[in-house]
């Protein structure tokens, strides 16, 4: 039997019985975990709101090496991030962060390079107003760290770095395709190198700073398509939470 301790955001949290709940946790130390919370559903539980998907906490708990379900310990919280929770646009944002992160993960895959992106994408969102960048620079960071980032700086097929007026993307070669390349062998989108910089910036920009990046009108739909379909063709399977993202975005 052995004890962990690490930080950790909670990402999702279910009923499991009448008194217990299951959690899975973005862990710094181990990866993503998941916790048997024994007693949560009580009215009285020492876990009190420690629970809440997107509460970043100390999180302790044990089982045996190479076990798919832990006990949970304890979970002390950080940061409750409960501005996030009395904002629906911020909640639907992190709610979609937290799926991301679930469904691009597996069990005890030490990562903690995700669970600092994840940490300071929910400290962005709880500081600021916009929330689209945030969700496309989000992705973007998430592929990268996931070891799936596109080429944005050479054509994906002759690798050449000179690319001007029209960009092709190929989501096959998950890269850009010049304008030569793209006459030979088609692309199922393109777009042009203002939108490709913008695309740039996702990637260096820091996370912070993101509510300060607008995209111009029209763009934001392409480099969405980049992005979230980059997603997709990795999860296989559209999120959850995004049709609530989408519809926002609508009402804006
Ligand atoms: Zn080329």
């Amino acid at each position: 039997m052995g004890l962990y301790r690490t930080n950790a955001i909670v990402l999702r949290s279910i009923k499991l019985s009448e008194t217990d709940k299951l959690v899975t946790f973005m862990s710094e130390q181990f990866g993503k975990v998941k916790c048997v919370a024994r007693g949560a559903r009580k009215i009285k539980s020492r876990f009190a709101g420690s629970l809440e998907p997107m509460t970043h906490v100390y999180l302790i708990y044990f089982g045996k090496e190479n076990q798919q379900l832990f006990s949970l310990n304890n979970a002390d919280i950080i940061e409750s991030f409960h501005q996030l929770r009395e904002d629906f646009q911020k909640l639907y944002t992190g709610v979609y962060l937290n799926e991301l992160v679930d469904a691009m993960t597996v069990e005890m895959q030490e990562d903690k390079q995700i669970f600092q992106l994840l940490l300071d994408s929910l400290n962005a969102l709880q500081n600021q107003s916009g929330f689209e960048t945030l969700c496309r620079m989000f992705e973007i960071r998430l592929l990268s760290v996931s070891g799936h980032r596109p080429e944005l700086n050479h054509c994906a097929v002759c690798k050449t770095a000179k690319v001007n007026g029209w960009v092709g993307f190929s989501y096959a070669r998950r890269g850009i395709v010049c304008g030569h390349c793209m006459k030979q062998t088609g692309t199922e989108i393109k777009f042009t190198t203002g939108t490709l910089n913008y695309l740039r910036k996702l990637l260096t920009l820091d996370i912070n700073c993101s509510g300060r990046l607008k995209f111009p009108k029209g763009m934001d739909e392409e480099i969405e398509k980049i992005t979230h379909r980059l997603i997709l063709s990795h999860v296989g399977r559209e999120l959850k939470s995004y049709p609530f993202i989408k519809n926002m975005a609508a009402i804006g």
